[in-house]
C-alpha cells in the first residue's frame, strides 16, 4: 500500500475570529474553489472545531474574548493529533512583542490586520504546500518502515518452510544462552533430522520433497510451545530452542513431535507417505559439554547421531557427566544415551 501524497481534491480551512467579517472574506475569496470553510467565533469553539474537523490550516485571531489566540495555538501545538495543522495568526497590532509571542506559542505565520487578502492567500498557499510536503514525507517514512519490517522478516525466515532460518537460529540460541547463564536458568536444544529423506527425494522428486519438508515444519512448529523457537537448521534438519527447560522436559516435547510425525500422512493428496524423524537433545547447564553455544549444539548433534545409529525414529538425550559440575537447583540426573521410547 502506498501513501504517496498528491494534490488534494479540497482543503479544509478553519477560521477562528470573533469578527465575522474575516470568515466572510475568506468565503468570498475561495468561492467556487475547492476549499471548505469552517468558522468559530471564539477560542473555545475554535478548539472544539479543530478537534472535530481536523482542518488543513487554521486562521486564528490573536485577540478574542475568553480563550485568546495564543492559548488556542499552544493547545493545538501540544496535541499530538493536531499539532501538524499550520496556524496563521491574525493580529490587529503591529507590536513586535505580539509577533514574537505568536511564534513562541507555535504559530507558523502571522498577518496583521487589516490585510490584503492576496497576501493572506499567498501565505495560505505556502503553508498548504509545506504541509503537503510534510505529509508526503511522513507517508514515505511509514512506507520505509513497512518495507523495513518486511525485509527484517525475510532476513530471519526460511523461505521454504516459513520457520526461522539458520541465521536467526544462531542469533536466538546465543541470546537465550546468555540469558540462561546470567539468570542461572536451564536451556535445552533439540536437533531433528528426518530419517532416510534422500529415499523420498529420489523416488518422489524434489518438489514432493519440498512439500513434505513444509508439512514436517508445520508439525515441528505445532509441537513446540509458544516460548520455544522452531527453526530450519539446514536441508532436512530442524531445531527447537527451549528456554527455561531442562533436557528431560525438552525430550518430552521432542517425543511429542516425533510421535506426531510418525502418525502423520505426508503428501496425502499425491502419494500418501510415511516419514519418521530422529532427534538429539542437550541441556545447559547439565555438563561441561554444554558450556557454550557451540558445545550445546555439538552435544545435541552427538545425541542425534546416536539416535540414528541406534535405529532412527527416536529421541536421545546427550551424555551427562556422572558428577554434577556445580550445584544447580534445577539440575536433574538423566540417563546416559538412552532413547526416551525405545523403538523397533
Ligand atoms: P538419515 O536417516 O541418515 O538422515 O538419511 P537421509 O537420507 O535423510 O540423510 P542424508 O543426509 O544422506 O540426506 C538428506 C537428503 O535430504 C539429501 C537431500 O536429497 C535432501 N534434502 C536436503 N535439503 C532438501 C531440500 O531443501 N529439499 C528437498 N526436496 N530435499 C532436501
Ligand atoms: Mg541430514
Ligand atoms: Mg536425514
Amino acid at each position: 500500500m502506498s501513501h504517496t501524497a498528491h494534490q488534494r481534491a479540497s482543503y479544509k480551512l478553519l477560521v477562528v475570529d470573533d469578527d465575522p467579517q474575516t470568515a466572510r472574506l475568506v468565503r468570498s475569496w475561495y468561492e467556487g474553489r475547492p476549499y471548505e470553510i469552517f468558522e468559530a467565533a471564539d477560542g473555545a469553539a475554535g478548539l472544539e472545531m479543530a478537534r472535530s474537523v481536523e482542518p488543513d490550516l487554521m486562521l486564528l485571531d490573536l485577540r478574542m474574548p475568553k480563550v485568546d489566540g495564543l492559548t488556542v495555538a499552544r493547545t493545538i501545538k501540544t496535541d499530538p493529533r493536531l499539532r501538524t495543522i499550520p496556524i496563521i495568526l491574525l493580529t490587529a497590532c503591529r507590536d513586535v512583542d505580539d509577533k514574537v509571542e505568536a511564534f513562541s506559542a507555535g504559530a507558523d505565520d502571522y498577518v496583521t490586520k487589516p490585510f490584503a487578502f492576496e497576501e493572506v492567500d499567498a501565505r495560505i498557499q505556502a503553508m498548504l504546500r509545506r504541509r503537503e510536503q510534510w505529509v508526503g514525507l511522513v507517508s514515505t517514512v511509514a512506507d520505509l518502515r513497512e518495507s523495513n519490517a518486511r525485509l527484517e522478516q525475510l532476513l530471519i525466515t526460511d523461505e521454504k518452510t516459513g520457520l526461522h532460518n539458520f541465521r536467526e537460529f544462531q542469533r536466538k540460541l546465543t541470546e537465550e544462552f546468555q540469558r540462561a547463564e546470567r539468570y542461572d536458568m536451564p536451556l535445552a536444544l533439540v536437533l531433528f533430522d528426518i530419517d532416510h529423506f534422500k529415499v523420498l527425494n529420489d523416488t518422489l522428486g524434489h518438489v514432493a520433497g519440498d512439500k513434505a519438508l513444509r508439512e514436517f515444519a508445520t508439525l515441528v512448529a505445532g509441537g513446540a510451545r509458544n516460548t520455544d523457537t522452531a527453526a530450519r537448521y539446514g536441508g532436512e534438519e530442524f531445531a527447537v530452542i527451549l528456554p527455561h527447560t531442562d533436557s528431560e522436559m525438552a525430550a518430552r516435547v521432542a517425543e511429542r513431535i516425533r510421535k506426531a510425525v510418525e502418525a502423520f500422512v505426508f503428501l496425502d493428496d499425491e502419494v500418501p507417505t510415511r516419514i519418521t524423524v530422529s532427534g538429539g537433545v542437550a541441556g545447559y547447564p547439565e555438563s561441561d559439554d554444554t558450556d557454550s553455544v557451540d558445545a550445546l549444539v555439538r552435544a545435541a548433534d552427538k545425541a542425534l547421531y546416536r539416535a540414528k545409529s541406534g535405529g532412527r525414529n527416536r529421541i536421545v538425550i546427550a551424555d551427562e557427566r556422572q558428577e554434577p559440575r556445580r550445584p544447580k537447583s534445577h539440575r536433574r540426573r538423566t540417563g546416559v544415551n538412552r532413547p526416551i521410547v525405545p523403538r523397533d
